[in-house]
């Protein structure tokens, strides 16, 4: 088995009326990307939780072999957040996508913790928004993961763009943080490869908010990593986290 056949895009979004599975499995089959971590868009974030959790659902369903579902709950809901990541788990979603700065949090904050503690029991990875100021940054982040050292933490964008000398510092602090490469110029995930390692980067596109094919190629071609360490990156990584390996 090649590399290429273990491609895994750790990040894209698809929304109703917007951006289709049709548009992202294209894509995907022009680069060679296998499978995709698929997440609710910024709307469905902040408010929609519900409909932008079934549109990712339907979609699993459809293409249970190419997309690996992530759910979305707003911690303001509660309660009734955790019970709907709960009943997306046992439908089938596999993580949770969580960004602080849509949904109107610190990142750190105790009002997370609920959600966190059910990801640790459901063992769902956590995917974060980082990189945008005051509520979703690094050190917030490391700060929260240094506190459930049992739950896997993804750094989204690896604090890109305001904060991304944060980012290995903070990568640092506790091992389970995972760095996500999406937004973030080659000469730092070059450096994350080197100061955290090679386990704990993540290939990402953020699709359609970035270039599938400019993505996959910076990790691809300008990485100077042995091909093992590239095909972790490139998903073997991700899907340990979601134990599929
Ligand atoms: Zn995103």
């Amino acid at each position: 088995m090649t590399d290429l056949d273990l491609v895994v895009d750790a990040h894209c979004h698809i929304e109703p009326g917007s951006t289709s599975v049709e548009e992202l499995l294209s894509a995907m089959d022009n680069l060679g990307i296998r499978k995709a971590v698929i997440c609710p868009a910024d709307r469905y974030i902040a408010v929609l939780n519900r409909e932008g959790n079934e549109y990712i659902l339907k979609a699993v369903h459809e293409h249970p072999n190419r997309f690996i579902g992530f759910a979305t709950v707003n911690p303001w809901f509660g309660r009734q957040a955790v019970e709907e990541l709960k009943r997306f788990h046992d439908m089938g979603l596999r993580g949770l996508k969580i960004n602080s700065f849509l949904q109107g949090f610190l990142l750190n904050d105790e009002l997370v913790h609920p959600l966190v503690e059910t990801c640790e029991k459901l063992r769902m990875p956590i995917y974060f928004h980082t990189g945008t100021p005051i509520s979703a940054m690094p050190f917030q982040l490391a700060d929260l993961a240094r506190k459930f050292p049992n739950v896997s933490f993804i750094m989204g964008h690896m604090g890109y763009s305001d904060f991304w000398y944060d980012a290995v510092p903070a990568a640092k602090r506790s091992e389970n943080i995972y760095l996500e490469t999406s937004h973030m110029w080659v000469d730092l995930i070059r450096e994350s490869v080197k100061k955290v390692g090679a386990d704990r980067v993540l290939f990402g596109s953020d699709f359609p908010k970035s270039e599938l094919s400019l993505e996959l190629e910076k990790v691809k071609r300008y990485l100077d990593v042995s091909d093992e360490e590239r095909g972790m990156i490139l998903g073997r990584n991700l899907l340990k986290l979601i134990d599929e390996h």
